[in-house]
């Protein structure tokens, strides 16, 4: 490359917007189809164990008895392939927007629903 091309492309980009953003205290326009952390509504679900069956990741754990069911969900597992949103045959399971899920603590990335069959 000779000097000239170089400072032509060196002052190019020295004029075009910055690629990166001040995160945490900006965040990015998330896209339409977005996948996030997954959210859990109790009051569909039967308990029937299909998005458990179905995450290749063991981030899901479905459990209980003739009268009760406990639904749990570790999102240090997950990879947010939406997988058990697509399988949930009663729609109790969303992909959400929320991505910004680093904690020092593992508990907190944990939650766990216990609810009437
Ligand atoms: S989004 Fe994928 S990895 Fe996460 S719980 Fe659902 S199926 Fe498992
Ligand atoms: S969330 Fe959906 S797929 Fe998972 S146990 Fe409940 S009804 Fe079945």
């Amino acid at each position: 490359m000779s000097v000239g091309t170089f400072l032509t492309e060196a002052l190019r980009t020295l004029r075009m917007d910055s690629a990166t953003i001040d995160y945490p205290n900006e965040s990015r326009e998330l896209p339409d189809r977005f996948r996030g952390k997954i959210a859990f509504e109790a009051t569909p679900c039967t308990g029937c164990g299909m998005c458990e069956r179905h995450c290749a990741a063991d981030a899901i754990v479905v459990d209980g008895d003739a009268d009760e069911v406990t639904w749990a969900y570790d999102t240090a597992r997950c990879m947010f392939c939406g997988q058990c949103v697509e399988s949930c045959p009663t729609n109790a399971l969303e992909s959400t927007d929320e991505y910004d899920l680093a904690d020092s603590d593992s508990d907190t990335l944990r939650e766990s629903h216990t609810f009437p069959r």
